[in-house]
């Protein structure tokens, strides 16, 4: 039975206590995901990673974790690409602690090769090299999980990404909606079509495992020149990506899919996401694998 799991990236706005018992609050206003933001640095120790896992199991909250914004595994600097491949490892160490189940992170950007093949080459390399420390010291449970960034000057297309999968063992995609939207300058993932292309390819040259559950992040999102400027909520009509169109592209195809919500109001929109979603299943409007009687939806 296809099953959509949705929740916030980071701490919820509207709880205030420590990280741990964020799931018990998810668990009580209807979420059942979420996404630890270390985006700035691992910085949890062994103890508290633990514990969030223990409360994560216990509610039903599945975990992932975004690693730090500052990786670059396609930098031409040998410090840079230790430094960052140290940070990926640090987040692997600590989403295997807390169980986890996937390692979002942004590969690097093109910047100084000849061609993006040769800066997704480089990111592999690195990767290669990751998976070997992640397994010699035991932290294999997470899944690696490149995501489709925002900016056309990163590595993080749809064929970047699925290049990387299909290149490194336990890998999966994180997609990020709002960023194909955005690095395409708003002309990508205007149409349901537009969506279930990306589910399908991923699904067949990764393998169905990829899509139970694909991994993805929603917001709005506003872009300029190089793409992807800053995150806006749902109900702003003046940006897009459409949700309805991404929702109904999930119950067409019928997939599993984990939705974090990285609008500026988290919890709020992942709530709406829900509520729009729901509308979608009841107005029967399109034809769906995933009918009301056949999927589960976050409580909500
Ligand atoms: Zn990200």
């Amino acid at each position: 039975m296809p099953k959509l799991r949705f929740g916030p990236a980071g701490k919820p706005l509207g709880f205030k206590g420590p990280m741990e018992k964020v799931p018990g609050y998810l668990h009580k206003i209807g979420l059942d995901a979420l996404e630890y933001e270390a985006v700035r640095g691992v910085r949890v120790s062994k103890e508290k990673a633990c514990l969030l896992g223990e409360e994560a199991a216990k509610y039903d909250i599945v975990l992932s974790m975004h690693a730090p914004y500052y990786i670059n595994l396609a930098s031409k600097e040998k410090e840079k690409i230790e430094a960052g491949r140290r940070r990926l490892f640090e987040a692997m160490r600590a989403s295997h602690w807390m169980n986890a189940y996937a390692v979002v992170f942004h590969p690097g950007y093109y910047k100084g090769w000849s061609s993006k093949e040769i800066a997704v080459k480089k990111v592999v390399e690195q990767l290669r090299k990751l998976e070997d420390e992640v397994k010699n010291q035991g932290y294999t449970g997470p899944w690696i999980a490149p995501e489709t960034t925002g900016k056309d000057s990163q590595v993080g297309s749809v064929d970047d990404i699925i290049e990387i999968c299909s290149s490194i063992g336990k890998c999966r995609p994180a997609v990020d909606w709002a960023h194909l939207y955005a690095r395409n300058q708003g002309r990508y993932i205007l149409s349901i079509d537009d969506v279930i292309k990306v589910i399908d390819r991923i699904e067949k040259e990764l393998g169905s495992h990829t899509v139970k559950p694909l991994h993805t992040h929603f917001s709005k999102i506003e872009y300029g020149k190089g793409g992807e400027k800053t995150h806006h909520t749902l109900r702003e009509e003046e940006y897009g990506p459409d949700w309805v169109i991404v929702c109904k592209a999930y119950l067409i195809t019928g997939i599993d899919a984990v939705i974090i919500s990285e609008s500026p109001i988290l919890e709020e929109d992942a709530l709406y996401m829900i509520g729009l979603c729901r509308e979608v299943l009841k107005d029967g409007s399109i034809k769906a694998k995933a009918t009301s009687s056949k999927i589960i939806i976050s409580p909500g």
